[in-house]
C-alpha cells in the first residue's frame, strides 16, 4: 500500500522491521548471492534457519519493499541495498580510531607538522602543538576498513571535498534532498571548530530534509570553479590531487576577507608561482569576479 505522497509505512515502522536479526541476515544472504537473488530453500539454508514457518514469517515482512519476488527467486531491491549500505558504513554499530598520522604539510601558526586524527566519527586535520584545526568533517567507521592509515587520510580528503561539492550543487550527499548554501559570518567557536578555526566568513550548508549541516571554509568554493582550477593547472598545481589542508586558500583564515557586511561579500585570495588570484564571492556563494595580480599586489 502506498499513500498519495509515496509513503509506504511510517519510518518508525520501517526501523522496527529490522528489530529481528533474521531479517538483516536475509538481506545480507541475498547480497552475497550471485545476481543478489535466491530461491526460497537456498535462501533459508544460507541464513541457517531450520524452522520454515519462522523463516517464512520473517521473509514475508521484507517482501515488497526490501525483497522482490521474481518467479521462484527472491531478490534484493534498492531499499534492501540501502539498508545494507547503512549497516556497512558502520555508524550504527561500531567505532574506529585512526592516528595521529603525521602529514607533509606544516602548521601555518607554529610550523609543526600537521596531523590527521579520527575519533568519535569525526576526522580532523590540525596541529597537536598549538591546537589549530585546519579542516574537520565526519567520516564513517566503514571507511577505515581495508585501508592503511595513509589510505584513510587520502579517502577523507577526497570524500570530504566531494560531499561539499554535492552540497554546493544543491544536492544533499546524505539524503539527496534540497541543500541551501550561502556565505555566513563566522558561526562562533562552538560550531565552527567542528569544521575549521577562525575564518571571518564561512560557507553555510543546510539540508532542508535531513540533519546534514556544515560550515566549510569559504575557499572550498574555489576548488569547484573551472577558471580557478585552470589558473592553478597553468602553474603546475592540480587542485584535484592537492590535499585540502595544503591549499592555502582553504586552510588559511587570513586569505578570507569580508568586503561587505550586508549583503555579505567576501574575497578569498589564492597564490601560486609568485602570483595572486583574488576571488570575489557573493552571499549566495557564487563566484562574481576573478582578479589576477602579481604577488606585490599591483593589478594586471
Ligand atoms: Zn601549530
Ligand atoms: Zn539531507
Amino acid at each position: 500500500m502506498t499513500d498519495d505522497d509515496g509513503t509506504t509505512r511510517p519510518p518508525e515502522a520501517a526501523f522496527a522491521l529490522f528489530g529481528h536479526e533474521l531479517r538483516v541476515e536475509i538481506l545480507f544472504a541475498l547480497w552475497a548471492a550471485e545476481r543478489h537473488s535466491l530461491p526460497f530453500a537456498e535462501l533459508q539454508s544460507r541464513v541457517g534457519e531450520r524452522d520454515s514457518g519462522k523463516f517464512n514469517y520473517h521473509l514475508s515482512k521484507l517482501v515488497g519493499q526490501f525483497v522482490g519476488k521474481n518467479g521462484d527467486e527472491y531478490e534484493l531491491r534498492y531499499p534492501g541495498h540501502r539498508v545494507i549500505d547503512a549497516i556497512r558504513t558502520g555508524f550504527l554499530h561500531r567505532t574506529a580510531d585512526v592516528g595521529p598520522v603525521t602529514l607533509d604539510t606544516d602548521c601555518r601558526t607554529c610550523g609543526a607538522a600537521l596531523t590527521f586524527t579520527y575519533e568519535e566519527y569525526v576526522a580532523r586535520v590540525g596541529c597537536l602543538d598549538c591546537g589549530d584545526i585546519v579542516v574537520a568533517f565526519p567520516f564513517d567507521p566503514g571507511g577505515v576498513e581495508g585501508r592503511s592509515d595513509e589510505g584513510v587520510v587520502d579517502a577523507f580528503d577526497r570524500r570530504t571535498r566531494l560531499c561539499w561539492r554535492f552540497a554546493v550543487a544543491g544536492v544533499c550527499p546524505m539524503c539527496a534532498g534540497v541543500v541551501r548554501t550561502g556565505l555566513a559570518p563566522e558561526p562562533g567557536p562552538e560550531l565552527d571548530s567542528h569544521y575549521t578555526d577562525d575564518h571571518p566568513a564561512v560557507l553555510a550548508v543546510d539540508c532542508r530534509q535531513c540533519s546534514f549541516y556544515n560550515y566549510p571554509p569559504a575557499g572550498i568554493l574555489l576548488c569547484y570553479h573551472p577558471a580557478v582550477a585552470g589558473w592553478f593547472a597553468d602553474r603546475g598545481i592540480d587542485l584535484r590531487t592537492t590535499p585540502l589542508w595544503a591549499l592555502d586558500f582553504v586552510a588559511d583564515p587570513d586569505r578570507v576577507a569580508v568586503e561587505r557586511e550586508d549583503p555579505l561579500g567576501v574575497t578569498v585570495t589564492a597564490t601560486a608561482g609568485g602570483e595572486r588570484l583574488r576571488v570575489s564571492l557573493d552571499e549566495s556563494a557564487r563566484v562574481t569576479a576573478l582578479e589576477r595580480t602579481p604577488a606585490d599586489g599591483e593589478s594586471l
